[in-house]
């Protein structure tokens, strides 16, 4: 009972090192689904074998859980692969951004069983008014859902500054909205439950999906919309600074003598790397035109790359410097300029990032992301089984 006497004289009591244990095993399930054994876990964990299974036992009980086919066996007992239970429990992903409304219902594989979305200039609605739109969009995902299966929450992205707790939208100039507290929980009246609802910045949730596709992997996201988004990913945990605004990469400086933003400081990423901002300067009507543009030679729209290549060039140096963070991967148009952006972008990083020449900068383009923000939302609703999987195993195993 090493692990008992381990646990006491952390002062932990044995529920809180079951729930936390619950936790580390079904993350090993999620980060290594459907390659993973009981074995597998107990090695990397360094818990014994008859922990983990009776760990495993309990979210397999829990339906957060379920077992592959067994494979292997020459030697030895076969191993059964485990993997994130489809079809039990899911979370609402929202989005609320100048020119759209989202919902997305998200399985706890993280796989998005559902959506909807409304086009609409969202600046021109009350509070109560979105609010009301959103719901009707929830409750139309929220139909896709199998009888019996459990709703984790929401979670709505919004671009802006949101309160760390979720529970307050600061400022998100572009809807106009400011100070806006939701409801804690949600009435959408869907089978007499009310939905636990959190706010979220929209670039960290877009994050989340991007992580999705690399575990635990370090990187620097950057997103070009009309404004510049950016997140920030260590090991796995995106950086969310001591209030939660961190990342806000758009409003460095580059041009100290350039055009006012809209947050009211002059020259700042956006201005130059936003779309408007590149579109005018290319002399192109859409990211469309202009790449066809690029395609057909036009000198204008070619500098109009190269001017925002040396504008990111000093804000994401700046940030590879502070933060030594070797990958970046780029959204929005810029993901969708990879072909003209990579080599002069990456030139200005080898320049500015002191250890660039040494060990090299990583650039990804991702070309297409339609609906990121709802669908990371969704992914970061799904967080309330991660964290606490003992709050959904325990009501199913007392029945
Ligand atoms: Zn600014």
């Amino acid at each position: 009972m090493a692990e008992a006497k381990r646990a006491m004289a952390t002062g932990m009591t044995q529920a809180s090192v079951r729930a936390r244990n619950l936790a580390l095993v079904l993350g090993e399930v999620m980060d290594n689904g459907g390659n993973v054994s009981r074995a597998d876990i107990a090695g990397r964990l360094g818990m014994t074998r008859s922990t983990v299974s009776r760990l495993v036992d309990d979210l397999i009980l829990g339906e957060l859980v379920d077992e592959g086919e067994a494979v292997g066996g020459a030697r030895g007992r076969p191993a059964v692969p485990l993997r994130i239970r489809s079809g039990t429990v899911f979370a609402l992903g929202l989005e609320v951004n100048v020119e759209r409304m989202v919902s997305t219902l998200v399985d706890l594989t993280g796989e998005t069983v559902a959506r909807e979305a409304i086009e609409l200039n969202t600046t021109e609605l009350t509070v109560e008014e979105a609010m009301g739109h959103l719901s009707e969009l929830a409750l139309k995902t929220l139909e896709a859902m199998p009888d019996g299966a459990r709703v984790a929450g929401a979670i709505l992205a919004v671009p802006g500054l949101v309160d760390r707790d979720g529970h307050r939208i600061v400022r998100a100039p572009n809807l106009g909205w400011e100070g806006f507290e939701p409801p804690s929980f949600w009435d959408v009246s869907f089978r007499g439950e009310e939905i636990p609802l959190f706010v979220r910045n929209d670039i960290d949730c877009s994050a989340l999906t991007v992580l999705r596709e690399a575990p635990g992997s370090s990187f620097l996201y950057v997103t070009g919309e009309v404004g510049i988004g950016a997140a920030v990913s260590m090991d796995g945990s995106l950086l969310s600074g001591r209030h939660g605004w961190a990342s806000e990469l758009g409003h460095i400086c580059v041009d100290p003598d350039g055009t006012v933003c809209g947050c009211g400081a002059a020259g700042c990423l956006e201005t130059v790397a936003g779309l408007h901002a590149l579109l005018d300067a290319a002399g192109q009507d859409d990211v469309e035109s202009l790449v066809q543009a690029l395609e057909d030679g036009d000198a204008k729209a070619h500098a109009a790359v190269q001017r925002i290549a040396e504008a990111l060039g000093i804000a994401i140096g700046a940030a590879l410097n502070l933060l030594d963070v070797s990958t970046v991967r780029l959204g929005g148009h810029l993901g969708r300029l990879g072909e003209w952006l990579r080599e002069p972008l990456e030139k200005e990083l080898v320049t500015r990032v002191l250890w660039a020449p040494h060990f090299g900068i990583k650039l990804e383009f991702i070309e297409r992301a339609p609906l990121r923000a709802a669908m990371g939302a969704g992914l970061a609703a799904l967080g309330r089984v991660m964290r606490d999987p003992a709050a959904w195993v325990d009501p199913h195993l007392e029945r």
